[in-house]
């Protein structure tokens, strides 16, 4: 058995989306399981849509997501150089050798020959295809022509009336000649079309496998023509379902957020897209297992569990899994991850050192459990971040907090021991709460409530515990937005109030 290789072949003319992360997940995860080489190769071979900043964009965004590769454009590999339009002179010496094998012919149809073509094939109720047309002209009328400097694309000679692959998705895969009309491997410009580059360089590239979308079902067998043209052996194919979104149409925009940038920045970590991603189509064997980290995927990953029928997106489940990741994350590094958002609120300063790290450790402690997205922490960092007394007061809840005696009671013994606090721990925090239930007969609900609210500017929150260091730290820090401590609070209650 020949060592597997395999190969995730992007365009650089879009952003990376869910649906082709996936096919890079499942070949990277195949290539692991089975010890082989994932190779990164860019189809760049349409000018006028390939923008090297999308090929970075891409290599960017891959490596974000987690997945890395033995051989590229960006490594080099024994079979240099991996972008299609580096290979320009390969593709013109294997379509030399088809046209002088007589598997390939000039075409001279011009582009509105070809569209009247197909206009009357529709109108007949036909499904278009090219006519043939030129392959009738003899080779060396053909050549003529074409040195003369009259524009020719080149054209395959498809001869079987059926073709057949084992898919290892789909299964046995039979689809009839007919349909499948004399393909163009050379555009008249001198450009070689896709399905010709690519089956030139997975052959060369030494390709076992080809996993890619089903959309290129169709062209599978004009690849297979092109396989037997040169006399290869054809890799193996599985053709991955479409992925769809809520409302069972293929999944795009509309749908919201598809594209790894877009996930980068609502803050889904990459640990729970690449799980919840290879769950799109794929199972593990015991089909029920949901939260499998990158080596259990590699572990376990196997093309015989991948399914034909369409995959689902699920919003909901995404983040059920970065919720997991999220919880399940080292604290520094996802405090690391949270800086960006926090900073784009405002609420940090570029580059935080050691302290402030470790400071946004316990703010994400105190307010993970309220989000699924790292874009959502600044927002439920808040009960941090912004305490207005004044605002507060002015809701009715606040309202009725400062009309209620019980409650006045126990504000008024609790703020002037607390603010005398240099800074307040939660142990005396814990000392003073007793001295005043103890003195005001208050417990429970009746004593906690209206501190809380005294102190977080809220009716309910995160655990109080947690959140008074991280006022008494935070207001020491260096923070471009002014974190107030614990004693702050209460004087600016204690005034709003009116006690
Ligand atoms: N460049 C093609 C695409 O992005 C690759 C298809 C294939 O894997 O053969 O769809």
């Amino acid at each position: 058995m020949p060592k597997v290789r395999v190969r995730f072949a992007p365009s650089p003319s879009g952003y990376l989306h869910v649906g082709n992360a996936r096919t890079a997940l499942f070949n990277w995860l195949f290539a692991r399981h089975e010890g082989g080489a994932n190779i990164l190769r860019i189809e760049d071979t349409d000018a006028e849509r390939s923008k090297p900043e999308y090929e970075r964009q891409l290599i960017r965004d891959l490596r974000w997501f987690g997945i890395d590769w033995d051989e590229g454009p960006d490594k080099g590999g024994p079979f240099a150089p991996y972008r299609q339009s580096e290979r320009r002179e390969i593709y013109q010496q294997h379509t030399a050798k088809l046209i002088e094998q007589g598997d390939a012919y000039y075409c001279f149809c011009t582009a509105a020959q070809l569209e009247a073509e197909r206009e009357e094939a529709l109108k007949a109720g036909r499904q278009p295809r090219y006519s043939g047309r030129c392959r009738k002209i003899p080779a060396e009328e053909a050549a003529r022509r074409k040195s003369a400097g009259e524009p020719a694309a080149v054209r395959l000679k498809i001869v079987e009336s059926s073709f057949f692959w084992n898919d290892r998705v789909h299964g046995p895969t039979n689809i009839s000649g007919e349909i499948v009309g004399d393909p163009i491997l050379v555009r008249s410009e001198g450009l070689p079309a896709y399905n010709f580059a690519a089956v030139v360089d997975d052959h060369l590239m030494e390709i076992t496998h080809v996993i890619r979308g089903d959309d290129h079902i169709s062209n599978t067998p004009r690849q297979l023509a092109l396989y037997r043209a040169f006399g290869w052996q054809a890799p193996e194919f599985a053709h991955l379902s479409t992925i769809l979104g809520p409302d069972r149409t293929r999944l795009s925009k509309r749908h919201g957020a598809t594209s790894m940038e877009s996930f980068r920045e609502m803050g889904i970590l990459p640990e729970a897209l690449r799980n919840y991603l290879a769950l799109l189509g794929w199972s593990p064997s015991d089909g029920k297992t949901e939260i499998l980290n990158a080596e259990e995927l590699i572990k376990q990953f196997s093309l015989d569990h991948i399914t034909k029928s369409p995959a689902v997106f699920d919003t909901d489940k995404l983040n059920w899994l970065n919720r997991h990741y999220m919880k399940e994350c080292p604290p520094r590094r996802l405090a690391e991850l949270t800086v960006p958002f926090l900073q784009a609120a405002g609420l940090v300063n570029p580059a935080p050192g050691p302290e402030v790290l470790a400071w946004i450790e316990r703010v994400l402690d105190a307010v993970l459990k309220n989000v699924s997205l790292l874009s959502e922490v600044p927002g439920a960092a808040r009960v941090v971040f912004d305490y207005d007394a004044q605002q507060a007061l002015a809701t009715p809840e606040f309202q009725e907090l400062i009309t209620s005696q019980a409650a006045r009671e126990v504000l008024m013994a609790f703020i002037p021991t607390a603010i005398a606090e240099s800074t307040l721990t939660y142990e005396r925090f814990r000392e003073i709460t007793k001295a005043v239930q103890k003195s005001t007969g208050k417990k429970g609900k009746d004593l906690f409530h209206p501190i809380r609210m005294a102190l977080t500017g809220a009716a309910s929150g995160p655990e109080l515990e947690k959140l008074i260091p991280i006022y008494e730290e935070g207001a020491k820090l260096p923070l471009p937005k002014h974190v107030k401590s614990v004693a702050e609070r209460l004087r600016e209650f204690e005034a709003a109030a009116g006690f």
